[in-house]
Formats: structure tokens, sequence, C-alpha cells
């Protein structure tokens, strides 16, 4: 994991490199407002609505995923951004190498914990002592 050079985990990469395909024949219109981030989408059968800076749009696929589909991809590439930076925080590899390091030294405390515990129980002395401390 940590030789991947990209900015989000390779299998959300799979899924934004299939919404770019499927970004084809989909034409935006900008609604204007001054940040650019307020459109609807036309094939021109099917309209949704997108805004990218509440990362939403009507067909709920990137509001319920964090991954842009490809309504919002149409639009991100209508304004020369990079559909990466609109992928959800949780998708990218700098927050998934830092929770597998927090989980990795979680684990160790909880090992040490047990180490320290395990010693703990054998300093209490023999069986006959514990009934006479339980009593
Ligand atoms: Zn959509």
């Amino acid at each position: 994991m940590l030789r991947y050079q990209g900015k989000i985990c390779p299998m959300i990469r799979k899924i934004v490199e299939k919404a770019k395909k499927d970004a084809v024949g989909w034409t935006p219109i900008w609604h204007g407002d001054s940040e650019y981030s307020q459109f609807s989408i036309t094939d021109g059968t099917d309209t949704y609505a997108v805004n990218l800076i509440a990362r939403s749009c009507a067909c709920r696929k990137w509001d319920l995923s964090g991954i842009p589909c490809a309504h919002a991809i149409t639009v991100i590439f209508y304004n020369q951004a990079n559909p990466d930076d609109y992928v959800a925080h949780w998708y990218r590899l700098v927050y998934n190498v830092y929770f597998f390091v927090f989980f990795l030294f979680y684990e160790m405390n909880i090992m040490i914990m047990l180490a320290e515990f395990s010693v703990s129980i054998q300093l209490v002395g023999n069986k006959s002592s514990w009934i006479h401390m339980i009593i």
C-alpha cells in the first residue's frame, strides 16, 4: 500500500476511471453562480442538477458514495479541475496510511497492556492465597 503513488485508493481509482468514460455524451449547463459550482447536466433525455460545492448530484450516487458520478465529472472537466480532488477524503491514501499506523499502535498498546496484565497475575501468588483473598 505504501508503494502506491496516487492520491486515492486503487479500487476507487477504477470507479473514477469508469465514471470518466461514462461522462461522454453529457452536456453541462451553467446556472450562472459566481463559484461555477451549480450546473444542469443533460444527455438530451435525462437532466440532473450538480452542485460542486455541496458535492451533490441529483442522481444521488455522489452524495451516497463520496465518489463523483459521471454527471459530476462532466462538470469537473468543464471547470478544468481534477476529479480526484472531489473524491471524499476517507478514500485518500494519506488517511488510509494514517489509520493503518493508528491501529497498528493501538494494537501494540493492547498487546503491551495484556502482557503487563499477565505479569501482574503471576505476581499475585498461588491458588491457596487466592481463596483467602476472595473470602
Ligand atoms: Zn450524478
